[in-house]
């Protein structure tokens, strides 16, 4: 986590300082908290800046209480902790992400799955120690995994789960969708210029304070400290998902923190990481997770056929070392990746 921290300030040194100067007196407001267990930076520019970095705050501490399992008076403990089959009213907002998160399972055949906490627990990765479990345990976790048995009810906003051992956990997409609410909350506080990173979710208010899209910097997820690319992005959100983040190591052989809900263990699609770039925060951050488990071929079909969903746009880092990038981020694209031996592709529809 540390580590992650330190690239995010090397990212904004680079992309920041060029343009604080241009606004004079005028620098901009900063925080750097801890929330949703992961490090966040925060940067408002203009007269409302410090509002605007305040107003972020308090939406992300606010959505943390509401969506974060390993809070017991959370709305997602109160749907875990009901029991198998019994309904739990849910305020709008909570119900409005699992509906999200249903939508994305299933636009996904199942590579997204807000249902696969059972079997993150017995990895290790909620608290207690990594580890590799058994087969057989994973095989009698399995059948705790599926969405589609997340029963959502509209008129009643509840939600109940099927099974007994079923959790929900909102992980994948619940930074991302904080991310996205606390831009509004910027936006709302009378800021027009702000980048905000939330764990690797970067959202972008408006244009840069050069009046520029902003330069966001996507990592090589094989050489820490480097890069893929810069994108030029304006009012969209970019998340990025790789098994480069979060892992650990048992005979010699790496295990991470994204997992293929059909097998239970870490998913191995032939990507190292997936970036994520759409207006709607939420889905990037589902997508982006959805998108590592699918790998290039299936997460590039589900961008041509747009699944229903909001429009996104991928960058997909391929082991092989292939950067395929959608058209809809070729403007203003910076490949970075030639020293490394990366090659650029843009993927058409
Ligand atoms: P991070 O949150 O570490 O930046 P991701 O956005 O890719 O990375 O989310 C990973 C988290 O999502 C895991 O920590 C876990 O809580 C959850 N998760 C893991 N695998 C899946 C999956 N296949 N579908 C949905 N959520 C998942
Ligand atoms: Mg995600």
């Amino acid at each position: 986590m540390k580590h992650r921290f330190s690239f995010l300030l090397a990212a904004f040194f680079v992309f920041f300082t060029g343009c604080a100067g241009l606004k004079g007196e005028d620098a901009p407001a900063s925080a750097q908290i801890f929330a949703m267990d992961t490090a966040a930076e925060l940067t408002a520019y203009g007269p409302e800046g410090q509002a605007g970095v305040d107003a972020a705050r308090a939406e992300i501490n606010r959505l943390e209480a509401l969506l974060s399992r390993t809070r017991p008076d959370s709305a997602i403990s109160a749907l875990n902790g009901a029991g198998a089959g019994n309904p739990v009213t849910l305020d709008g907002e909570t119900f409005a992400l699992l509906a999200l998160a249903q939508d994305v399972s299933e636009a996904t055949g199942g590579a997204f799955d807000v249902t696969v906490a059972p079997v993150m627990d017995a990895w290790g990765w909620t608290g207690g120690e990594r580890r590799v479990p058994p087969p057989e345990e994973l095989a009698a976790l399995l059948p705790l995994v599926g969405a589609q048995d997340l029963e959502l009810n509209p008129e009643a906003s509840s939600a109940r789960l099927a099974r007994a051992g079923m959790k929900a956990d909102l992980g994948g997409i619940a930074k991302g969708y904080a991310a996205g609410r606390a831009g509004e909350a910027v936006r709302a506080a009378g800021v027009t210029c702000a980048m905000l990173d939330l764990g690797g979710n970067i959202t972008v208010i408006g244009n840069n304070p050069e009046g520029i899209p902003w330069r966001v910097a996507v990592k090589d997820p094989a050489h820490p400290g480097d890069y893929l690319c810069v994108l030029s992005l304006t009012d969209c959100t970019v998340s990025t998902s790789g098994g480069y983040e979060r892992f650990f190591e048992a005979d010699g052989v790496t295990y991470h923190h994204i997992l293929d809900p059909k097998t239970g263990y870490p998913a191995a699609s032939g990507l190292r990481s997936v970036s994520v770039v759409s207006e709607n925060a939420a889905l990037a951050d589902a997508l982006s997770t959805a998108c590592f488990v699918l790998g290039a071929e299936d997460a590039l079909a589900l961008w041509r056929s747009g699944g229903g969903l909001d429009p996104f746009e991928l960058v997909l880092c391929r082991e092989d070392g292939v950067v395929t990038v959608t058209e809809g981020l070729e403007e203003g694209l910076r490949f970075l990746g030639g020293d490394h031996g990366y090659t650029c592709e843009t993927a058409r529809r």
